[in-house]
């Protein structure tokens, strides 16, 4: 009876309550901590132009970012709810437009050897993530076929890019601006590209399946997504993300949340006009955690 007493007024447990467990503050989820930086360059060359970076200035960003705590990702990644990345890391995606030959390039050395270019962006990105093995590995090389790719040897290169465990991306047939031609004609740039790309590369053009919008924009209201969500190549989607330049960060809300099209719209950063440290500066860049309070709960940035 005394017992029945004690329970009822609460100074027992009673059976089926368990005590609350204290797993810590929650991490930062918040949208405010949930930017996805996508960054792209052209030209890595000491001949200045519009859209050029100095291989020097691509060293120094990517040591920058690397000392900020980035972690490097590839489109699948953002499929994957960036399982890939550390804990204490946050993502980003380094892309390089167009294909051009000061991205991939040979030295012919006077033994006749063939090595690669040290102040090419492949020999840049590679040496540096070799000498710092934690910042991930792969960046994206969009390539358009209204020119030859990589200059020379295209066959060869786009296979070593890969074999490297890089990602090659669709930068359209003719390099048209997708605002100028109607979404009906997508399929004039999009699919003849992959043909370009199987001659060379044969089987391992199914992992060819993600775009980058020529002029770096699409149209709204034009069914424009829904187009590209559509096509088909071999059996497979033909484009299963859409990359603009635009000069924002994409978040997983808005890449998931945009009617189902968001993935069509991923933002990307065009570095011939902003820096480093004026994108460091950004609220909207996740925040790196300081610990992850359980190794149950859901990693802070997973849609
Ligand atoms: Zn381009």
């Amino acid at each position: 009876m005394i017992l029945l007493f004690l329970i009822l007024a609460g100074f027992l447990p009673r059976a089926g309550t368990a005590p609350a467990l204290n797993y810590g503050p929650p991490p930062e989820a918040s949208d405010y901590a949930s930017g996805i930086p996508v960054i792209t360059y052209h030209q890595i060359t000491l001949h200045r132009s519009t859209y050029s970076a100095t291989p020097a200035r691509l060293r120094s960003d990517l040591q920058r970012l690397y000392d900020a705590g980035f972690f490097l990702i590839l489109p699948m990644d953002i499929d994957d709810g960036l399982s890939r990345v550390p804990f204490d890391r946050r993502p980003i995606m380094i892309t390089f437009d167009d294909g051009w030959e000061d991205n991939f390039r040979y030295v012919e050395e006077p033994d006749g050897e063939q090595l690669l270019d040290p102040d090419c962006a492949l020999a840049i990105v590679n040496t540096f993530i070799e000498e710092h093995p934690d910042f991930g590995r792969g960046v994206v090389f969009f390539i358009s076929w209204d020119k030859v790719p990589f200059g020379i040897h295209t066959e060869e290169k786009l296979n070593t890019v890969l074999d490297m465990g890089h990602c090659i991306g669709n930068h359209s047939a003719d390099h048209l601006s997708f605002t100028k031609i109607p979404p009906s004609r997508y399929h004039e740039q999009v699919i003849p590209a992959l043909v370009s790309f199987q001659h060379r590369l044969g089987l391992r053009v199914s992992d060819i399946n993600v775009v980058a919008y020529p002029g770096g924009r699409i149209p709204s209201g034009a069914d424009a997504e829904s187009t590209l969500a559509s096509m088909e190549f071999q059996g497979r989607p033909a484009v299963i993300q859409g990359y603009l330049v635009d000069g924002a960060v994409s978040s997983f809300k808005r890449i998931y949340e945009q009617e189902g099209f968001g993935e069509y719209r991923i933002s990307r950063i065009d570095m011939a006009l902003y820096s480093v440290p004026r994108l460091l500066a950004w609220s909207n860049i996740m925040v790196k955690s300081n610990a992850r309070p359980s190794l149950h709960d859901d990693l802070p940035w997973r849609p």
